[in-house]
């Protein structure tokens, strides 16, 4: 028990945005068996339920609310009603995305690119900073930003994607200077190639066997496999890790 208790996120509260799908899901529902409380936002009502119902089968406090990242002028308005219902958020994990696959910047329709980095970069921006602001008053806590392997490496085919994911790492690493001496810890989880609903659509494409070729591991991630990283990068085990992106990606980046 004494090295569990390292992990061990009861009484804290965690807001997972895009938590109803995918990674998002596979994080909120591990954090909340680790024991956290555990809010949920998405624009999909009907996934929302579905997921606040798991939520509640693990017998912690959670709520879901229905909201769109990229409209700003809801975001503080969402955040304090989930600390209002749940208490003081500790622990924020930005993971809602999306990505359009243009095929390139020759190709990019502008709309798209803004769409892109509204959701993936401006609103990582927007609530950690209403995040941050409340977590100095409450004596710290932990933002957790979703980056990728096109964090790392260049895509021809989703340019937005890939230059939102790029800068994430950077403002990961911004915030996390700045808010150290606040004792607010901000890391990244930089998955590889992972099997949700975002990547359903290269599943039969060639892209899914040379993903596979690439991988180390020689396999696609599956959701769940996100969850543990998360959990540690919300607990006390992480107290003194900030600024950090850590890779689960089966060794996809290493060769
Ligand atoms: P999914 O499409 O399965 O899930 C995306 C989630 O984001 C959904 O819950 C969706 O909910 C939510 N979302 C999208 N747009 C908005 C919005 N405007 N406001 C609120 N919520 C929104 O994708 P993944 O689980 O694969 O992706 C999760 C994160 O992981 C993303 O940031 C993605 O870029 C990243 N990632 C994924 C990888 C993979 O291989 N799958 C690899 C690397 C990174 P709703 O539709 O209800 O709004």
């Amino acid at each position: 028990m004494k090295n569990s208790s390292l992990f061990d996120l009861s009484g804290r509260v965690a807001l997972v945005t895009g938590g109803n799908g995918g990674i998002g899901r596979a994080i909120a529902l591990g954090l909340a068996e680790a024991g956290a409380a555990v809010a949920i936002i998405g624009r999909n009502e009907e996934k929302n339920q579905n997921v606040l119902a798991e939520l509640q089968a693990i017998g912690i406090p959670a709520m879901a609310l229905k909201v769109d990242v990229s409209e700003r002028d809801t975001l503080a308005e969402a955040y304090a009603e989930i600390e209002a219902q749940l208490g003081s958020i500790n622990i924020l994990v930005n993971n809602a995305g999306i990505g359009v696959p243009s095929g390139g910047v020759l190709q990019e329709d502008p709309e798209d690119w803004d769409r892109v980095i509204e959701v993936q970069l401006n609103a990582v921006f927007l609530l950690s900073k209403i995040a941050a602001t409340a977590m100095l008053e409450n004596g710290g806590g932990k933002i957790i930003n979703i980056g990728s392997m096109y964090s790392i490496f260049g895509s021809k085919l989703v340019p937005s994607y890939s230059a939102a994911k790029g800068a994430i790492v950077q403002l990961t690493k911004s915030m996390a200077v700045e808010l150290a001496p606040h004792n607010i810890q901000v890391n990244a989880i930089a998955p590889g190639w992972i099997e949700t609903d975002m990547t359903a659509v290269l599943r039969d494409t060639p892209m899914y066997g040379e993903a596979v070729a690439r991988t180390p591991a020689g396999r696609w991630g599956q959701p769940e496999e996100l969850a543990g990283t998360a959990v540690f990068l919300s607990s006390k085990a992480a107290d003194f890790v900030t600024g950090e992106m850590i890779r689960v990606d089966g060794g996809y980046a290493v060769q």
